[in-house]
């Protein structure tokens, strides 16, 4: 999970954009009149965010009499995140804040899309605060959908109020096999408190982390495989190793718990993997010209 510093800017900001693009002079009105009470929710919001606590926040049916779960909805869609409205470019500031495009919800696939780390369906009132909206990819966004956390420890990470901070608690583990095989798990950090850890461990499960992460070490690895039978050639297992070690610390300069990181780490500390198991990484390629052989023999 990617920290994001929290959007400069609040629901009055996105309330009155949303008011003058609404061309429906009953629905603007409506919407002006919800703001006092949109605002009261999003200082609930602000209160309980910092400490992990927003899963005390109760669901509500609607934000006034006029305004239920449904205007709302149709609120946002058409009046805040639809091209060309007003409040469009609010929406794009959110959705195009973090580094590279890349999720701060899996830091690996591109954001295309911003998610309400409450869920509309349950919470209308916080449908257009800022601090409620997340940039996320489109994988991330469908796994969370329909969770609504009722404890602290069910909560997913939310990157404008988590810290996971950066001593190395993201490790991958290396098993001699062929190929070499890869797997992610969490090392609690000293300054996580127990729920901090359950929720980092949750949040690795709804958002199927450790499975992307696998996915991801395997193609790197087949990536690295004829690099690394070249300086083995030359250098033998300590040549590896030392090399290993140059990618891990380029890799941890940027991100500490990267699975870049986690993985050449899991490499450099490996034994077997520096003398013998850099040498059966068996890439696609290769797979595919021996089948290839095989056939015409
Ligand atoms: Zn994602």
């Amino acid at each position: 999970m990617k920290k994001l510093r929290p959007p400069a800017m609040h629901a009055t900001d996105t309330v009155q954009a949303c008011v003058a693009g609404i061309t429906i002079p009953e629905r603007a009105q409506a919407l002006t009149e919800a703001l006092p009470k949109i605002q009261m929710c999003e200082a609930e919001y602000l209160e309980l965010g910092p400490p992990g606590e927003l899963y005390r926040i109760l669901p509500s049916l609607g934000v006034t009499p006029v305004i239920d779960t449904a205007l709302m909805g149709v609120i946002y869609k058409n009046h805040f995140a639809r091209q060309g409205s007003p409040s469009r470019a609010l929406y794009d500031r959110i959705r195009m804040a973090p580094e590279f495009g890349l999720c701060p919800l899996c830091g690996q696939r591109i954001v295309t899309t911003v998610d309400h780390y409450l869920p509309q369906a349950r919470f209308p009132t916080l449908n257009l605060t800022p601090a409620n909206l997340i940039p996320a990819c489109s994988d991330c966004n469908k796994r969370k959908l329909a969770t609504v956390p009722v404890r602290a420890e069910d909560q997913t990470l939310h990157p404008y109020f988590d810290d996971l901070g950066n001593e190395r608690w993201l490790i991958a583990d290396i098993q001699p096999s062929t190929p070499p095989t890869v797997s992610f798990d969490i090392r609690a950090a000293r300054a996580w408190d127990e729920v901090l850890t359950a929720r980092v461990i949750n949040h690795f499960a709804v958002m199927g982390l450790a499975e992307l992460y696998v996915a991801q070490a395997a193609s790197e690895l087949a990536d690295m495989s004829y690099g690394l039978e070249c300086i083995g050639g030359t250098a033998g297992p300590a040549g590896v190793c030392q090399h290993l070690d140059v990618q891990f610390r380029s890799c941890q300069a940027r991100d500490p718990n990267s699975w870049k990181t986690a993985l050449y780490e899991g490499l450099r500390d490996s034994d077997w993997f520096c003398s013998e198991g850099y040498g059966l990484i068996r890439n696609r390629h290769q797979a595919n010209e021996q089948a290839i052989g095989y056939v015409y023999l």
